[in-house]
């Protein structure tokens, strides 16, 4: 029988993600997957800025930098006419700027390559091969019966266990947690192919067409991804045959995308249903979900991997906080009253993005090419509007700010507020993940007893001094007093208030944290 401290079901982004996290905090973990190795498919091909954060903490953004392809703009047409642009890049101005300016494409399997890498970084090693096959929890633990590449089955004991296990978790089965959804109608396709002449790299061209929206994205030097809904017609031929054919895939491009150019060398296609699905609970006991395991939703976006990646960011240090005895446990029941919302709000957008580009239903087909051009041209010249559709693409407008985690002294209304993401720029931020860090808006040097209340209760780093009349004070701090700001390790404010107040600060950790004996 093997033992672990955290058992995570599945090596796709999440619980690769997470696993790396654990493993930054030494926590002992056991990472298993059924597959032989990565994907081979490029399936989610869009990392947005919020994850370039995370993967800054990991120290593989500048790796997934070089290897992608940044993309700055999505340009959409309405049968074939170009309709509107708007930024997948940070407004210049933007509130919510940080280090990351535009987002980036980048297959999935180049993501799950380089996220392997950083787990093997922090002595990690990847079980593949490795199929759970059930899971009970007892009163202190989980035991996970597995059968191994040899093919034996055998258990292994864990403290905690976390289904990233995909859509059709065994896990959240296995633990008793239902999930609520259904299906949409259209089929969705995916294929990567070469085109001649090749559309500008670092767009993505949307194009609304009758019955449907298509779209292109570069994914690689030669390679692009053209993505849609299909018509029925062109489903029940695409549903039919192995491979889809040049001649009709070639003829679907022509028919709907507006674009001009042939297609060469496809590589993977896909023809899929979309489903939309949240699991009623993302924790039960001492087992969680993350992922795709705990929410699936249309791709309108390309948000899901990049939710399953902050999920993974905001349950990873939770859990080494609590293994490593820093935490009370209640700590712990925080991740889903901060997660599920989250991701509650991204199905919601998604699916009425995806009803609105996909949708057969003749209104919203009228709608579709007749109001909706008019009112979003008008809205998207607006800097305020850019700066909406950026963040909401870009995961950067997701705060807690209604956690139980986040509290926000009264004396301290201006400037940033608890639960809210603290852009890398204004943390200074480099590798880690497991520690939290403290900053101190302040004309004044850093009171002792102030350091040594958060080391009393937290691995912290040193306290950061900030100048309040210096810019970056003043995104923090506005025009406001001076200030404590207890950033948790996801680079979400966790406390803020005033220097002064040590009984508050100390009341605020004394509530989530254990004190040394
Ligand atoms: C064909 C396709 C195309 C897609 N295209 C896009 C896209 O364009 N944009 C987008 O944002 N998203 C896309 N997605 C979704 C995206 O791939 C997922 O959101 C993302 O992979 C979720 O990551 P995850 O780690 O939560 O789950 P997964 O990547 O599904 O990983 C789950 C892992 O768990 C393992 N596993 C499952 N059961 C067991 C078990 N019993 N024992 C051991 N291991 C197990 C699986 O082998 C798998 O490796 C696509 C998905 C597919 C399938």
């Amino acid at each position: 029988m093997d033992g672990a401290e955290v058992l995570v079901v599945g090596a796709g982004p999440t619980g690769l993600t997470l696993a790396s996290v654990l493993a930054d905090g030494g926590v002992n973990v056991r990472l298993i997957d059924a597959r032989p190795g990565p994907v081979d498919e490029s399936r989610a091909a869009i990392v947005h800025v919020r994850t370039l954060e995370a993967w800054q903490q990991l120290g593989i953004a500048d790796t997934a930098i070089a290897r992608g392809i940044p993309v700055r703009e999505v340009s959409v047409h309405v049968a074939g006419r170009p309709l509107v642009r708007f930024p997948l890049a940070v407004p210049e101005s933007g509130r919510e700027s940080g280090a990351f300016a535009h987002a980036l494409a980048l297959p999935q399997n180049e993501t799950e390559r380089i996220l392997a890498a950083a787990f093997e970084r922090r002595d990690g090693r990847i079980a593949w091969r490795t199929r759970l096959l059930g899971l009970e929890q007892h009163a202190d633990g989980v035991t996970a019966v597995v059968r191994d590449p040899a093919g034996a089955v055998r258990e292994i004991l864990a403290r905690y266990a976390v289904g990233a296990d995909g859509s059709r978790s065994l896990v959240r089965r296995a633990a008793g947690i239902e999930a609520h959804g259904g299906s949409y109608a259209p089929t969705a396709f995916l294929a990567d192919v070469g085109l001649d002449p090749p559309p500008p790299a670092g767009v993505v061209h949307l194009n609304l067409a009758k019955g449907g929206f298509v779209g292109i994205l570069a994914l690689g030097p030669g390679r692009f991804r053209l993505f849609g809904a299909l018509s029925q017609s062109y489903a029940a031929r695409f549903d039919a045959v192995e491979r889809v054919d040049p001649t009709t895939l070639q003829r679907w491009f022509d028919e709907y995308f507006g674009v001009s150019a042939r297609i060469s060398g496809i590589g993977w296609t896909s023809t899929y249903r979309i489903h939309h699905r949240l699991a009623e609970r993302f924790r039960a006991d001492r087992v969680f979900l993350a992922g795709d395991a705990a929410h699936i939703h249309a791709p309108a976006g390309g948000q899901g991997m990049n939710l399953g990646i902050g999920d993974a960011m905001n349950l990873g240090w939770k859990l080494v906080a609590t293994i490593r005895g820093h935490a009370r446990p209640a700590l712990l029941d925080t991740y889903e009253a901060e997660r599920r919302k989250v991701a509650e709000t991204v199905l919601r957008n998604a699916d009425r993005g995806f009803e609105l580009e996909a949708s057969d239903n003749r209104l919203l087909e009228l709608f579709r090419r007749t109001v909706a051009p008019v009112v979003i041209r008008a809205l998207v010249r607006l800097p305020v509007a850019q700066r909406m559709v950026f963040r909401l693409f870009a995961q950067t407008w997701i705060t807690y700010r209604t956690s139980a985690l986040a509290t926000q002294h009264p004396k301290c209304t201006a400037g940033l507020h608890a639960g809210d993401r603290i852009a890398p720029d204004l943390l200074g931020i480099d590798v880690g993940v497991s520690r939290h860090r403290a900053l101190l808006v302040s004309g004044e040097a850093v009171p002792d007893a102030l350091d040594r209340l958060i080391r009393r209760f937290l691995p912290a780093d040193p306290v950061i001094t900030i100048d309040p009349h210096s810019p970056r004070g003043r995104r923090l701090a506005g025009e406001g007093p001076d200030r404590i700001i207890l950033a948790r390790p996801d680079g979400h404010a966790a406390y803020v208030g005033p220097p002064g107040d040590l009984t508050a600060l100390g009341e605020y950790l004394d509530r989530w944290y254990v004190p040394p004996a």
